[in-house]
């Protein structure tokens, strides 16, 4: 079954964006995975469409209306998790996105303005997801974010399936260096370990500089790998 992505948004129109090209795009017109951007606002009932309301208790900035958003989460029909892009979220990892890729889809909502309404997320059991420590002004690039992960997971689409094993974060280290040719460049020459022919001395070297790198780096990461190693 292919992937299936249900997106709730108020700017239908930013999907499929970056999505539609290269290879998430070829991904797209072959089938392998499909989307369906929702516009939130088809929800509204009031002659303005409206979908957003002041903060309650005061202060500056806008909410998205509870009423419409659930009205749009239960009149769209979808697979898998329910996800709400927001700061507020668990950080997304690789562990995360190797799971959604291995069902069957999901919905993602974007929020705009100040968030949505605390009473859609509690009631629809949304699960917020965050891209990292800043602030966006609307959850539609996270979104992007999030698929364009999944996406390059999904069978077929990157071609050398083999080449993930060794990728940043799959065993929770960061990748080693890579290099291609000319042989010299600008003076400076491919580590000649890579030239040896001598596939073990290679494996170990790349080892090496994954652990290096990981340590100097993301300190965070490295105790995380040595704790789950001892
Ligand atoms: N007032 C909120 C920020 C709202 S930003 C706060 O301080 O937490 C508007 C919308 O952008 C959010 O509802 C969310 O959907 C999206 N967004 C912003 N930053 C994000 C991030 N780091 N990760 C995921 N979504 C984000």
């Amino acid at each position: 079954m292919p992937f299936h992505a249900t997106i709730l948004t108020l700017f239908p129109d930013m999907f499929p964006g970056t999505l539609g090209l290269s290879l998430a795009g070829k991904a797209l017109r072959e089938g392998t995975w499909s989307y369906e951007a929702v516009d939130i606002r088809s929800f509204a009932t009031d002659k303005h469409r409206t979908v957003d309301d002041h903060l309650a208790g005061g202060g500056a900035g806008m909410v998205l209306k509870p009423d419409i958003l659930a009205r749009a989460i239960d009149g769209t029909p979808h697979k898998g998790p329910r996800l709400l892009m927001s700061p507020r979220g668990a950080p997304l990892t690789q562990a995360k996105v190797r799971d959604l890729a291995a069902g069957g889809g999901c919905m993602i909502i974007c929020g705009r303005f100040e968030g949505i309404d605390q009473r859609v997320i509690d009631q629809r059991g949304l699960e917020e997801v965050s891209i990292g420590d800043y602030v966006l002004s609307g959850g539609e690039p996270a979104a992007l974010v999030l698929l364009d992960g999944v996406i390059r997971l999904l069978p077929g689409v990157m071609g050398h399936e083999q080449s993930h094993a060794e990728e940043s974060f799959e065993d929770g280290l960061l990748e080693q260096p890579h290099y291609t040719k000319p042989n010299t460049f600008e003076g400076i020459e491919i580590p000649s370990i890579l030239h040896s022919g001598d596939h073990r001395a290679i494996a170990k070297w790349k080892a090496q500089q994954r652990a290096d790198i990981t340590q100097r780096r993301r300190p965070d990461l490295w105790d995380k790998y040595v704790k789950r190693k001892t």
